[in-house]
């Protein structure tokens, strides 16, 4: 029976373990998780928790308690002008993460993979598996080890607000800044009307995001009591390799989040679904090519936007906002 060790118990590495066992129950599958406990730790919360359900990720639809709020309506902000898209019902929420986590990890031991808990794996020589899968996030532990580059990241901020007046329970709202970046508004426990407050900066960055969400609130009149902050570094796009001996890197390690937006969560539970059939069904080499087949073309629309706006912010922020004013028009006009 081969082996396969998952290292990182969150939404890509639970998603890897289901998606292998699901494809061949004939091998042992052991998640190895640094935290004691599964889910509810600070990577379990470290997110905005915005989450789209279309295409191919219906297969991963939280269900239950796993889902604080339905969304319908997606604000977006640039420059002077305002975008409002209507969301059909069922495909938009705002995901109560650790509860998804624990979903996804009940699943995974009922299909028989192994949970070790309190498990931080701190070099590859820890592991026996015939394949290791890298689950661990950004900073990925494994490319670290191996003196692996990451690709373009960026730097986030973001508070949870509790009794916040800006608490809508179906709108979401992302303001775009000419650094390029993005603030964002999402409607957290509808129990305690709070919010995840964030700002997200693409790209290189030594601004005070801290310093720019407080004003970013003064501004807005935001106002909440903060329960709870975190941020740090957010891949965006590709984080190349995808696979580098017996080892495949999965969500934020490998394939990163969208870069126009910093959604990374449909693209954790995509990736560990792939990396697993592709080891279960006996085609890991494949694993990159099945990658790039699935998100090129948001990856070339994100970088390109990315590159252009590193060079536009020289010229002017202005043309940053105008440049996504175009790109938006055009997914209005259902052109992109
Ligand atoms: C502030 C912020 C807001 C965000 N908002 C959104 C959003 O609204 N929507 C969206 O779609 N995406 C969002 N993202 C991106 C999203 O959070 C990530 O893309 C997603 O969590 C990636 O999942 P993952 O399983 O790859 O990694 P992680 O969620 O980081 O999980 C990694 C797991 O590996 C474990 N681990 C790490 N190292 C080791 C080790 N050495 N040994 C054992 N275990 C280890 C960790 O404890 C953790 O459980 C946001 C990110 C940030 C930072």
């Amino acid at each position: 029976m081969i082996k396969v060790d998952v290292v990182g118990g969150g939404l890509s590495g639970f998603s890897t373990a289901i998606s292998l066992k699901r494809h061949c129950r004939n091998i042992n599958v052991v998640v190895h998780e640094k935290h004691k406990r599964i889910g509810y730790n600070h990577e379990g919360r470290r997110c905005g928790e915005a989450h789209s359900v279309e295409g191919e990720w219906k297969k991963w639809k939280p269900q239950g308690k796993s889902v604080f709020n339905e969304i319908r309506v997606v604000e977006t902000v640039v420059g002077d002008k305002k975008y409002v898209m209507y969301r059909k019902p069922g495909t938009s929420c705002i995901l109560n993460r650790q509860e998804f986590i624990c979903q996804l990890a009940r699943e995974a031991e009922r299909l028989g993979v192994e949970i070790w808990t309190g498990d931080k794996i701190h070099s590859l020589e820890d592991l026996q598996g015939e394949y290791i899968v890298d689950a661990t996030g950004c900073p990925s532990t494994i490319k670290r080890e191996l003196h692996l580059l990451h690709g373009i990241t960026g730097m986030t901020y973001q508070q949870t607000l509790e009794e916040s007046n800006y608490f809508i329970s179906d709108t979401v709202k992302i303001i775009f800044m000419e650094t390029p970046g993005y603030y964002w508004i999402f409607p957290r426990d509808p129990d305690r009307r709070e919010i995840n407050l964030g700002v997200g900066i693409i790209g290189k960055t030594s601004d005070n995001l801290k310093g720019m969400l407080e004003a970013f609130k003064k501004q807005h009149d935001i106002r909440g009591k903060i329960n709870y902050v975190t941020g740090g570094l957010i891949p965006a796009g590709l984080q190349k390799p995808l696979k580098y001996d017996n080892v495949l890197f999965v969500g934020d390690a490998g394939v990163g989040t969208f870069p126009l937006t910093g959604q990374g969560i449909y693209r954790a539970l995509i990736s560990g679904e792939i990396a697993g059939k592709a080891i279960a069904l006996g085609f890991p080499e494949k694993y990159p090519f099945l990658i790039k087949k699935m998100f090129i073309k948001w990856d070339i629309l994100g970088k390109s936007f990315v590159y252009m706006n590193q060079v536009l912010k020289e010229v002017s922020g202005k043309m940053v906002l105008t440049v996504l004013q175009c790109l938006l028009n055009l997914q209005y006009k259902k052109i992109l």
